[in-house]
This record gives structure tokens, C-alpha cells and sequence, in this order.
């Protein structure tokens, strides 16, 4: 008989992949999801996720805050995949409340019910961040490994961005899983708090925990209206319609941008090994790429007549650099991403491009930012 997987957040960007990715490889998939206006708008008949997933999976309309809809839910499941959440780091600095109900609270739920026994479940799979680690890695010109906190606010408002150690300038290295965890937002502190609950509670019922800890995640299916995450979807909705892209600090903070292809297959893999108990690993491709970088390639592939503006600005809660060292989950795992940026740039613009997005709310979000004094 085919093991039954749980996926919570099934209807969103990544969790539509993986479902169909699962189903395809024979396992049998119950999804719990409130299908939250903020992913799905309020017409979510024609989110394109849900709408991918509606009919091929055991589809609950619940929310992971609620006992009961989880126990709804989970007859049967040998494995859960926890990916509902509140995932806008910005947005999280004002929202705290409702970042820590629904990360933490709900992932706490799902604790006592592993701990009250009853079930089936024989390994949980958290979808983690690389926000965890703030800043990550750096290296100082004597070879010195240095986790950098916040940087010095009277340079961001000179615009100098980078990090500096003993007035020398640092320069980015990979970050491993044995970096220091240096949460930088509420949002990167709920998926740490995530982690540790779930390890702590795997643990004391001999379940199986892998944390997987995302870098930026980007495909076909991520959310085109939703003006808190993903700088890609924010540039090619503008680029589009050839408007002006802003790009904050001077364009050259990078980001590891994973295509979701590779975290389905990280996924995947995490699913089908019975040998690791709990374990953390990065998911990424390993390779930084600058914000203006990205916004040229954008441009150039949509052929857009887009002014790209570096403001100078700078959202506090951000971070610099962070790509991810995958020596790790390649060495355990066996996990190798296969697609790199351009090809999974290319394949995101020829998606984008078959969607509507009828309203662009990332105006707003930037105004919200700016009230609350978080965007200077
Ligand atoms: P997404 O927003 O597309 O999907 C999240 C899903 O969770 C949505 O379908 C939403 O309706 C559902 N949801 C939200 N609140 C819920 C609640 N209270 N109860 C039930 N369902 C709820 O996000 P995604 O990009 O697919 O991210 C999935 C997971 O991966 C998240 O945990 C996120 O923190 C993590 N992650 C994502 C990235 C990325 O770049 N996309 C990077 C690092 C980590």
C-alpha cells in the first residue's frame, strides 16, 4: 500500500509541487489548508496552486491553529510535511501576533498531537528558512570566519551596505548548518522556534525530524499577488508592464535563489531516506546572485522597457548576502540542484506570462513598511 503523506500549506507555491510530485511517485496525499486570502485572494476557486491541486489530492479546508482540523486530517499519515505559514519577513515585523500564532502556535499543536500518540506519523518534515541564520557566514581578510550581527546604521544611511570587521570589509562565504543562528526578523524566529519544537518533540517519540532550511525559493506557480515575498514575482510584475523597479541598497545584496524543482527533489529525497533521526540541512543552489543581477536578467528575458532604479534604501530586517553551502545534504543526501538560475528564470517569465495579476500591491506593502518606520 502506498504511504500516506500529510502536507500542511499543500495548496501554496511549494506545496502544489510536492504534491504532484508525490502523487506522481505513487505515495497518497491529504493536504490541510486555509487557503489564506493573502496567497489565494479572496477568489481562491482560481488560485492557480489550488486549482493545480484541488482534484488530485485529499483537499482539507482547515487551519493548523485549530486541534481539530488537524485531527481531521490525519488518519492514516505516515509522514507530514509542516509548510503552512506566515512567510513575509517584513511584513512580520509588524504583524508579530499573527507570525507567532500561526508558525509557532500551530506548530506547537502539532507537538501535542505527536505526543499524545494515536497515530501513525513516523517522520515529520519542516519546510525551515535561511533567515534563521541572519546574516550568516562572512570571512575576514585573515581567513577569519565572523557571523556579523546588524550593520551600522549611520553607514546603511551613507550608503555602504556591506559588513566590516575591524574597519576591513568582509567578504561572504557559504553558510553551513553549523553557522551561528542569528535571527534577524520575528518571521526568521518563528521557523527557528518551528525547528526546535519539532526536534525536541521527534525526539522524545523517536519520529523521525528533518528540518529543511530554504534559501529563496522561485518557479512556476510562486505567488504573483502577494507584495510581501519574492522579489521575482515583484520585478516581473513590474517589468511587465514596463514600470519602474526599485532596488534597494545599491542592487549588489545577493540572495541564493533555488529553483522549486530542486526543493521538491529535496523534499522528495528527505521523504524516502529511513536512515537520519533529526537532521537539519540547507536547501539551495549554492550560488549567490546579486538583486541587480537578477533584475537585468528579468528585464532582458521579458524584453521590458523598465527603468531600474537603486534607491538606497533599506528595509531594516534584511540582510546582505546569504547563499547556502550544501556540502551537508549532498554528502548525506545525495541532493544536487539541477537548475540554475537562467534556465529557472526563463522557465518562470514563460509561466508568468500565461497568468493575470489583476492588482499589484507591492505600493502598498512598501507604504506599510515606511509608516511603521521600517523602510528608511
Ligand atoms: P505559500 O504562501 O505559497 O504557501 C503557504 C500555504 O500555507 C498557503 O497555501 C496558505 O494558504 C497556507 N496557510 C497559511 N496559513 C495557514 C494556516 N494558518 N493554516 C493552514 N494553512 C495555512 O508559501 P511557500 O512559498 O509555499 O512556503 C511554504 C513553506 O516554506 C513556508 O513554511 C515557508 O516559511 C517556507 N519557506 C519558503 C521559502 C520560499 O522562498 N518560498 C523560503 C524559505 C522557507
Amino acid at each position: 500500500m502506498s504511504e500516506k503523506v500529510l502536507i500542511t500549506g499543500g495548496a501554496g507555491f511549494i506545496g502544489s509541487a510536492l504534491s504532484l510530485g508525490l502523487i506522481d511517485n505513487g505515495y497518497s496525499v491529504v493536504v490541510l489548508d486555509n487557503l489564506s486570502e493573502q496567497i489565494h485572494t479572496k477568489n481562491y476557486e482560481n488560485s492557480y496552486t489550488y486549482q493545480l491541486i484541488k482534484d488530485r489530492v485529499e483537499f482539507y479546508s482547515g487551519d493548523v491553529r485549530n486541534l481539530e482540523d488537524w485531527k481531521k486530517v490525519l488518519s492514516g499519515v505516515q509522514i507530514i510535511v509542516h509548510l503552512a505559514a506566515e512567510t513575509g519577513t517584513g511584513q512580520s515585523m509588524y504583524q508579530a501576533q499573527n507570525y507567532t500564532r500561526v508558525n509557532c502556535e500551530g506548530t506547537s499543536i502539532l507537538c501535542d498531537i505527536l505526543t499524545a500518540g494515536n497515530h501513525s506519523v513516523r517522520k515529520v518534515i519542516l519546510a525551515s528558512s535561511r533567515s534563521i541564520y541572519g546574516e550568516g557566514k562572512y570571512m575576514s581578510n585573515d581567513g577569519k570566519f565572523i557571523y556579523p550581527t546588524y550593520r551600522d546604521e549611520s553607514k546603511l544611511i551613507n550608503g555602504d551596505f556591506e559588513f566590516y570587521h575591524e574597519n576591513q570589509k568582509l567578504k561572504a562565504v557559504a553558510t553551513d548548518e553549523f553557522s551561528l543562528i542569528q535571527p534577524a526578523s520575528i518571521y526568521a524566529l518563528t521557523k527557528y522556534y518551528q525547528e526546535e519544537m519539532l526536534k525536541i518533540t521527534c525526539k522524545s517519540q523517536d519520529i523521525n525530524f528533518t528540518g529543511l532550511r530554504f534559501q529563496n525559493v522561485y518557479g512556476p506557480g510562486q505567488s504573483l499577488t502577494n507584495p510581501y515575498t519574492g522579489i521575482i514575482s515583484i520585478f516581473s510584475n513590474r517589468l511587465k508592464e514596463n514600470k519602474e523597479v526599485y532596488i534597494f541598497e545599491d542592487g549588489l545584496e545577493s540572495r541564493d535563489f533555488v529553483f522549486i524543482e530542486d526543493v521538491c527533489q529535496a523534499i522528495q529525497i528527505a521523504i524516502k531516506d529511513n536512515r537520519l533521526k533529526q537532521v537539519v540541512f540547507n536547501v539551495g543552489s549554492g550560488v549567490a546572485t546579486s538583486v541587480i543581477d537578477l533584475a537585468n536578467h528579468l528585464k532582458r528575458l521579458m524584453n521590458s522597457s523598465s527603468k531600474l532604479t537603486i534607491t538606497g534604501q533599506y528595509r531594516l530586517g534584511d540582510i546582505r548576502h546569504n547563499f547556502a553551502d550544501l556540502t551537508n545534504i549532498k554528502n548525506s543526501l545525495g541532493f544536487s540542484p539541477k537548475v540554475d538560475v537562467m534556465e529557472g528564470l526563463s522557465r518562470f517569465v514563460e509561466w508568468s506570462y500565461g497568468q493575470e495579476v489583476k492588482c499589484d500591491k507591492y505600493d502598498d506593502s512598501l507604504k506599510e513598511l515606511r509608516e511603521r518606520g521600517l523602510l528608511k
